[in-house]
């Protein structure tokens, strides 16, 4: 008997999940309700161009495709900060020059790894295929299928069977959905139960909106290519990612509602306004501003955490389906791929799964790899929102980076910067986190008593090392 197993969405984490199960030899269907990003041009969802990082490559390494995603990459070794009236000034990332992080294109990399899921002969990929109703009694899920008849798009019904599914179908997930109703019917039969499902979602007040720095008219990049452009402003920030045409994606992240939000800038006038005011140096680079502005769409950004994550041996979720986080750490698709990574080592092969998987314990081993983890990065992310759209223009965390910095050379075996452990190391984002909270305080202790870092002996780094237990 083979082993089948229903993705629903075809997104990134989907695509790569689907490669690693057929890998493992299980015959996999993707249900994906958008069309084949492949044949059309359209666009692969929220942000063009995203930052992949240590974590993500890990397992892209692990099925030897970073050959091909390598010619995709545009190397970032840190954050160019504009502030007005300053030349840019390049924060690094890490202390050396592998401590980078990439640029790449959402649509080239998701469309890449469909092609190489396609490639394992176990794939199949239902396009245009949006799952509306889950059923676990009968095992048997809903999709509206767009189809053409006669010229004319209509969508019919389809029903179709499944052995086991796992939801990679992203923040509003219908499989999440699916397992709520059906943890709750199943506790509706007991008496005395407690809620089945623990779900937050934290929406931001914040949204963002994504503009074009357009190549010059000769083909070169308007700015430094190799870097990931900050203009931080306080209350919000505009940055900009590079891409393989010597465009960038720039992103505004702004409050919704206020002074100065997304509310406040509704014509034409006020767009010019906004941004000669706050970004003078880079409007002249935005490319078509005002319109643009007034026509892209305004992405909502929030913070999904849920428990558990699975319903018996019939259902999982990961990626944004179980933990969407905002991207102020660059790292939503690098943590999805790391779910992925788990899977791939704790799922038996298929051959071995025919005979004694425990598919439920299996399941709740995700979930217990993960979830503390994804917690940790979800509030992690937020975190870093201060720091890109603030801090990085304070003059005390500068200092601390520095201090931060030279106890990283001092004693590179007890202290690695947090920001360097979350993109760099593959160390549990839990222990990040825990670190990274005694990191702070030491590095707030320092910076009341100390104005440089060369004040800074190793007897003074060790002692407070060992106070802070690090
Ligand atoms: C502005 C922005 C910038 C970001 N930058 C970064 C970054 O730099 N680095 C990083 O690591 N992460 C970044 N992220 C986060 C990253 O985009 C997500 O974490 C990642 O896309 C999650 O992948 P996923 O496959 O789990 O979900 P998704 O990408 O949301 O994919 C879900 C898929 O499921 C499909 N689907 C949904 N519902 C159904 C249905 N009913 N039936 C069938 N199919 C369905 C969707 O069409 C979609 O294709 C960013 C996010 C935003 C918003």
């Amino acid at each position: 008997m083979t082993i089948q197993i229903s993705l629903i969405g075809g997104g990134l984490v989907g695509s790569l999940l689907s490669i690693i199960l057929a890998r493992k030899g299980y015959t996999v269907d993707v249900f994906e309700s958008r069309t084949d990003m492949r044949k059309t041009d359209i666009s692969a969802g929220r942000s063009i161009n995203l930052a992949l990082a240590n974590r993500g490559i890990k397992p892209l390494q692990a099925l030897g495709l970073m050959d091909d995603i390598n010619d995709m990459l545009i190397p970032m070794s840190g954050r160019m900060v504009h502030v007005d009236g300053q030349t840019p000034s390049l924060q690094p990332y890490g202390q050396s020059s592998k401590e980078v992080i990439y640029s790449i294109s959402r649509a080239k990399l998701n469309s890449y790894l469909m092609s190489q899921a396609e490639a394992t002969g176990r794939v199949t990929f239902y396009f245009e295929h949006k799952i509306t109703d889950i059923d676990f009694n009968s095992m048997c899920f809903t999709a509206g299928v767009k189809e053409l008849a006669n010229g004319q798009s209509k969508v019919t019904s389809k029903r179709y069977s499944f052995q086991r599914i796992i939801g990679t179908d992203g923040a509003n997930s219908p499989v999440r959905e699916a397992i709520v109703d059906a943890l709750i019917e199943q506790s509706g039969k007991q008496s005395n139960s407690t809620s089945p499902f623990s779900l937050s979602e934290d929406m931001l007040d914040h949204s963002y909106k994504e503009l074009t720095i357009a190549p010059t008219a000769d083909g070169q990049f308007q700015l430094e290519p190799n870097a990931l452009h900050i203009w931080p402003r306080g209350e919000f920030m505009l940055i900009a990612l590079p891409n393989l045409d010597a465009s960038f994606t720039a992103t505004l992240f702004m409050p919704n509602k206020g002074f100065t939000s997304f509310d406040s800038i509704r014509i034409e006038d006020e767009v010019q306004q906004f941004f000669n005011r706050h970004f003078a140096t880079a409007t002249p680079l935005l490319d078509n501003l005002t319109d643009s502005f007034l026509q892209n769409p305004t992405g909502k950004l929030g913070t999904i955490k849920c428990s558990p994550w699975q319903f018996e041996d019939k259902a999982l979720i990961i990626g944004d389906a179980a933990h969407a986080i905002v991207p102020f750490h660059g790292q939503g698709m690098n943590c999805g791929f790391e779910d992925c990574d788990a899977i791939a080592s704790i799922f038996p092969d298929a051959k071995d799964a025919e005979a004694k998987a425990d598919w439920t314990a299996l399941f709740t081993q995700v979930e217990n790899m993960r979830k503390e983890n994804a917690d940790a990065i979800a509030d992690m992310a937020l975190e870093n929102y201060i720091e890109m759209r603030d801090s990085v223009m304070q003059h005390e965390f500068l200092l601390q980076k520095q201090f931060a910095a030279k106890i990283q050379q001092s004693f590179p075996n007890r202290f690695t910067p947090r920001y360097a452990m979350v993109m760099f190391e593959h160390r549990p984002y839990s222990e990040a986190y825990r670190l990274g909270e005694k990191h702070k305080q030491l590095l707030a202790e320092l910076s009341d008593r100390y104005s440089c870092p060369t004040q800074l002996t190793d007897d003074i780094i060790e002692s407070l090392l060992d106070k802070y237990q690090l």
